[in-house]
């Protein structure tokens, strides 16, 4: 085991590789608030890349409604439990040190625990034949992606059926969120540690975790492995499988980008403007170099309102969540790590450029490499938390990787009058 920098843990961590970053990563965002959990970015994936035989019930972009809902199913719960277990027979917690936060080396403080990948060394120590804590699924887990959709918790219906208490922030008594969910590519990937073929490789140009198929035996060690079950086992082929963050578009080979790179199918289709995908540079020593006016940099770097899911498991995702504002804060903690109270303050009453940077979300299929903001004037004013607030009718642009205009955006959706001469469409 060597020891590597995981900046979202604040702290030196073991993996069984030595460090080695890529030039670029594939990262992106997804506003948890704003997912109406229609699954067209399931569907777009399925029908571009899992449609074949073996494949049925393979979703590598699945919606899932928490608290109950999971693909497969209870995975965040199965492998929560297992690594709470490794902590009590360790004779330790797995607490947060909060108030070590340090700029972008520690942005959420430290974390004390252990990660699955150190809790593998507690259980079958450094040379172990287990490289992270994991488990395989069961078929049945697998088979319903939307078992518990829509399905909130505590819901009291009173005579008519309708709850009998209304709900009001900061926190619903009776709630369900909608939880996205594709490959993270992560830093340190626990499904490319497990692998005994050496058949899952990290993309020197751009940080996606693919598996060579020709190198693959089936033996699932990386279905295992991967805390957030992200690698599947296809038993038509004997091979696995995995999101492969639709790589030919990310390398512009897609013939409508023109050449530049593109945002990936499932983001592409998002119907609810959740999402935000690009690529971030990435400096030698792992840490993304600092790059003010890109869009996911701003986000998680500058205003830290997008969190990594479940940080804790060491495997440094390179997926950001803003996390869902009305949710009781001990499970977003638990899943998105310490940074949930500021980020959802700053979403709550996001400051100027923020409200701007949250209108590029979905506007182009081309990837957003920088943004510049013409300041508009001032279209409403109130008070939130009892401090002030202003709303500006901005207009931001989206500049593509060779800097030209992608595109441009008001604050302000605007509103077109159909002509009266022309009373409808059709
Ligand atoms: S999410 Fe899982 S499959 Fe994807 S890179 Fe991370 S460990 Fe591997
Ligand atoms: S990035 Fe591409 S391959 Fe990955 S889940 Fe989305 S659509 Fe599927
Ligand atoms: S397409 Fe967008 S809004 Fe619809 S389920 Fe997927 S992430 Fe949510």
């Amino acid at each position: 085991m060597a020891d590597v920098y995981n900046w979202q843990l604040g702290r030196t961590m073991q993996y069984p590789y030595e460090e080695k970053h890529p030039r670029w990563q594939f990262a992106f965002v997804f506003n948890a608030n704003r997912c109406i959990g229609c699954q067209t970015c399931s569907m777009a994936c399925k029908s571009t890349w899992t449609f074949s035989k073996g494949q049925e019930y393979m979703w590598w972009n699945n919606v899932e409604s928490k608290p109950y809902g999971g693909y497969p199913q209870f995975w965040d719960v199965k492998i929560l439990k297992m690594l709470d277990e490794a902590h009590k027979q360790a004779g330790l917690s797995a607490a947060w040190e909060g108030s070590q936060k340090d700029g972008a080396r520690r942005p959420y403080g430290v974390y004390n625990g252990m990660t699955i990948f150190e809790a593998a060394v507690k259980r079958y120590g450094p040379d172990g034949h287990k490289r992270a804590i994991g488990y395989i699924p069961t078929d049945a887990e697998w088979r319903a992606p939307n078992i518990y959709e829509d399905t909130s918790t505590g819901y009291e219906p009173g005579p008519m059926g309708f709850a009998k208490e209304g709900v009001s922030l900061p926190e619903h008594k009776t709630w369900f969120f909608h939880l996205q969910r594709i490959c993270n590519h992560c830093t340190y990937p626990a499904c490319l540690a497990a692998c005994p073929r050496k058949a899952l490789y990290k993309r020197p140009e751009d940080g996606i975790v693919l598996i060579d198929q020709s190198r693959c035996r089936g033996y699932r060690m990386c279905v295992e492995a991967c805390p957030y079950k992200k690698s599947m086992y296809r038993a038509t082929t004997r091979v696995s499988e995995k999101c492969v963050a639709c790589y030919p578009r990310i390398e512009g080979k897609d013939p409508l980008s023109g050449g530049v790179p593109m945002e990936t199918r499932c983001m592409a289709a998002c119907v609810g403007k959740i999402r935000l995908q690009g690529l971030v540079k990435i400096n030698e020593d792992g840490s993304w170099a600092e790059d003010r006016s890109h869009p996911l940099y701003y986000l998680v770097k500058v205003e830290k309102v997008a969190l990594p899911l479940y940080p804790q498991f060491g495997t440094e995702p390179n997926g950001y969540y803003i996390p869902p504002r009305w949710v009781p804060r001990p499970y977003l903690r638990q899943m998105f790590g310490p940074g949930v109270d500021d980020a959802i303050a700053k979403y709550l009453a996001p400051p100027r450029e923020m409200l701007a940077v949250l209108q590029l979300f979905r506007t182009t299929q081309k990837m957003i490499f920088r943004y510049a903001i013409e300041e508009g004037p001032k279209i409403f004013e109130t008070q939130i938390n009892g401090k002030p607030w202003a709303m500006y009718n901005d207009t931001i642009i989206g500049f593509d990787k060779t800097g030209k205009e992608a595109v441009r955006v008001t604050v302000e959706e605007p509103v077109y009058e159909r002509p009266k001469e022309r009373p409808n469409s059709i």
